[in-house]
């Protein structure tokens, strides 16, 4: 069955109900977005590309998720509570089992998070996927990657690492059993974004940033945005009993430069250690210290041992 542009828009993006906050929504030029008094907007982008961030064969479902759960991930990085989002499709054809999943997955996302798609852009091209997500703070009360303060302690919530193990077994460098290959693509197709930590670790954290492209390049971002140097604990890393089952250099590699972890990474006072504790339990998330910042600039990486080595790895960057 063919189907034109605005079929397809009207029949699988746009919802009935009023949304909080959207006081127009999809089929006007532009949406109008009431902001709640004493708030900030926060605003983040990021897209997806075929052959670069999933694999043509990635279920349109958990594609729908992925891509609104990286957006949502940033929103969790700062704090911000979700509220609107915007979706920037090229589709090769106009599939109309192909959108069906793919909205499923999206919406199954957007409602658990409570944030509504109020436009976008639809045209034919190579797959592609761009979502800009809106959420609001507190005025002042963002969480940004510049406040880490010397003696902080350095957190990350839930674990590092899967997402790497699964690109790995696609790849065929490496084997897993069918039910580990199964819990490591889980976490590779359908990550949970923590915005209900980013929430309670707001007037708690000094600093945050998700883990997208690699633990070690991630807090790189904090310690050169906040002018300060750590050290890092790197066995102290959470990970999945079947990442703890692989070899050492195969965990360190996940851990500290898998990415695509949508996991937080935060400061806080060592003085807050029990708050911070209690944000994780209140959150459903555990959060696992893993380090403190110092004075002295660069990152310094102790073994179980605390012997000081070199990772020698690298965080992904789409141009090196
Ligand atoms: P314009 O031509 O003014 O840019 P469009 O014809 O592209 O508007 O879109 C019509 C309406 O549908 C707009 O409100 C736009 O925000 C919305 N829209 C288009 N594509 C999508 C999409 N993929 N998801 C959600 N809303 C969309
Ligand atoms: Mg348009």
């Amino acid at each position: 069955m063919s189907l034109g542009e605005f079929d397809l828009i009207r029949r699988f993006f746009q919802r009935p109900g009023a949304q909080p906050g959207v006081a127009v929504g999809i089929g006007d030029d532009c949406a109008v977005l009431t902001p709640t008094p004493g708030q900030q907007w926060l605003v983040s982008s990021d897209m997806l590309v075929e052959g670069r961030h999933f694999l043509p064969t990635v279920n349109p479902a958990h594609l729908g998720h992925k891509a609104l759960a990286v957006n949502l991930s940033d929103l969790a990085a700062c704090g911000a509570t979700p509220r609107a989002f915007f979706l920037a499709l090229a589709l090769p054809r106009a599939d109309a089992a192909w959108c069906e999943t793919f909205a499923h997955g999206l919406f199954e996302l957007a409602d658990r998070h409570g944030i509504a798609l109020a436009g976008g852009d639809t045209t034919a091209g190579p797959l592609n996927i761009c979502i800009t997500v809106m959420g609001e703070a507190p005025t002042g009360q963002a969480l940004l990657r510049s406040g880490a303060q010397v003696g902080d302690e350095i957190w990350v919530s839930g674990q590092l690492g899967d997402a790497r193990l699964a690109l790995e077994a696609f790849r065929g460098t490496l084997s897993l059993p069918g039910e580990g290959f199964a819990q490591a693509r889980q976490a590779m197709e359908c990550p949970q974004p923590r915005v209900a930590l980013g929430l309670a670790l707001r007037g708690l954290a000094t600093a945050a940033i998700d883990v997208s492209d690699g633990f070690l390049g991630d807090l790189g971002h904090v310690l050169a945005a906040s002018g300060v140097g750590a050290t890092l604990q790197a066995e102290a890393l959470p990970r999945s009993a079947l990442l703890a089952a692989q070899p050492l250099a195969l965990q360190r590699l996940c851990t500290l430069a898998g990415g695509d972890d949508y996991e937080l990474v935060f400061t806080a006072p060592a003085a807050r250690h029990a708050a911070v504790r209690a944000a994780g339990q209140s959150a459903g998330v555990t959060v696992t210290p893993v380090g403190r910042i110092e004075a002295e600039p660069g990152l310094r990486v102790l073994d179980a041992a605390g012997q000081a080595f070199e990772p020698g790895l690298q965080s992904f960057d789409h141009f090196k």
